[in-house]
């Protein structure tokens, strides 16, 4: 299945400078920046500088070079925000929501890395 790319949603405005954000990190093919409603202490976004709607479009479609530069951004974030479990942080939780079961409220492939406390068990 072909996903179409939406060149409206908030994440490509924010590509393009059209909207502010709180950058953490920017690579090649990346941008990382802090959710505008936090929802722990670490709360930042990293999403892939090329049109990708959600996790699997990404993982199919996207060059080696993106998968990389991507793969390490979100690395690089943990390391920065220090919250590498054993190595000076207590862990932390990625999420990747993707379309209307996932609750994907932003249709730019974006993981969401918590950190900072507990976060509580999220699979029984
Ligand atoms: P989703 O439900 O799509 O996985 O999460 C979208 C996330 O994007 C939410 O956590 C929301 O707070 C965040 N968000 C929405 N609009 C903006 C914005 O304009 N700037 C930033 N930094 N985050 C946003």
């Amino acid at each position: 299945m072909a996903y179409e790319y939406d060149d409206q949603n908030i994440f490509a405005k924010i590509l393009r400078g059209e909207i502010p954000n709180d950058t953490v990190l920017e690579t090649e093919h990346s941008l990382a920046f802090r959710d505008i409603q936090p929802q722990a202490p670490v709360h930042v976004l990293v999403i892939p500088k090329g049109p990708y709607v959600c996790y699997d479009h990404f993982a199919l479609e996207a060059s080696e070079a993106e998968i990389v530069d991507y793969t390490r951004a979100v690395g690089e974030v943990c390391k920065m925000a220090g919250v590498q479990p054993g190595n000076g942080g207590n862990g932390f939780r990625l999420i990747a929501n993707a379309g209307a079961d996932g609750v994907q409220e932003v249709p730019h492939l974006h993981v969401h890395i918590l950190g900072g406390r507990g976060l509580g068990r999220m699979l029984q």
